[in-house]
């Protein structure tokens, strides 16, 4: 055995000694490098150059050119109208999904009132961002409009107002970034295992903060939980010509 090898073998003894010892450390015993861990390193992303724009790691939804990452509800294209590096809804054609499913995720999505002000309440600039197809955050004109508090923007739509009114007046540009994860079921029988969470921040402002689901988002009736596996985004069509832009997505 040369001097490299008793080397080694010691270095070896030492760290698994260290590992035993770790298991039976007493608190006062711990120095800060026991509770410090190195591997696996975190994976580098380079940040967009504003919080807004995309980072390295994301799926762009919508860039500002085309439709092509999303197909009608109703089965074929999307209809809503792209124009000036954003697209609108086009009332009557029906909301529009994207054509891959997702489970957890981080999402950033921009979208912007109708210029025109019509109507009231819920009939002022309605649509929605439904995670996995199924739970509804809230968009709408929010703006000096009175609704009930767990159907204007930023709500989780029927279960949760949202923390502040963050809206900015409808010729500008609201940013939405949620952070969503997924609810789990059981396999076998359906049965949920862990509800889904929700989080979002309106404009830079924290607006849901780990929100609890209580289920599927109804209109009429209480939320219930169905089993389901990853999903698509859905954007609504609630016959007001809302626009959207920049979207882009983590999975997490
Ligand atoms: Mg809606």
């Amino acid at each position: 055995m040369n001097t490299k090898h008793i080397l080694a073998s010691l270095a070896l003894l030492f760290v698994s000694s260290s590992l035993i010892a770790q298991q039976y450390l007493k608190e006062e015993d711990y120095k800060p490098e026991d509770t410090e861990f190195w591997e696996p390193e975190v994976e580098k992303v380079d940040p967009g150059e504003s919080n807004a724009s995309p980072p390295s790691d994301a799926v762009v939804l919508f860039g500002g050119d085309d439709l092509s990452k999303w197909e009608s509800v109703k089965g074929g294209d999307a209809q809503w109208d792209v124009q000036g590096g954003h697209f609108t809804v086009k009332p009557g054609t029906g909301g529009i999904k994207t054509k891959d499913d997702f489970g957890s995720f981080q999402l950033h999505i921009e979208w912007r009132s109708p210029q025109e002000i019509v109507s009231e309440s819920q009939g002022r600039g309605n649509s929605g961002i439904f995670l996995q197809g199924l739970y509804e955050v809230q968009v709408l004109d929010s703006y000096d409009n009175r609704t009930y508090a767990n159907g204007q923007a930023g709500s989780i739509y029927k279960q949760y107002p949202p923390l502040a009114n963050a809206m900015r007046p409808p010729s500008d540009w609201e940013t939405y970034d949620i952070i969503y994860t997924a609810p789990e079921f059981d396999e076998k029988n359906g049965a949920l295992i862990e509800p889904g969470y929700v989080t979002v921040i309106h404009n830079g402002v924290v607006v849901q903060n780990h929100s609890k689901l209580q289920g599927t988002t109804q209109y009429i009736g209480t939320p219930k939980w169905v089993a389901h596996g990853d999903g698509p985004i859905i954007l609504q069509d609630h016959s007001n010509p809302v626009s959207f832009r920049n979207i882009w997505i983590r999975e997490l």
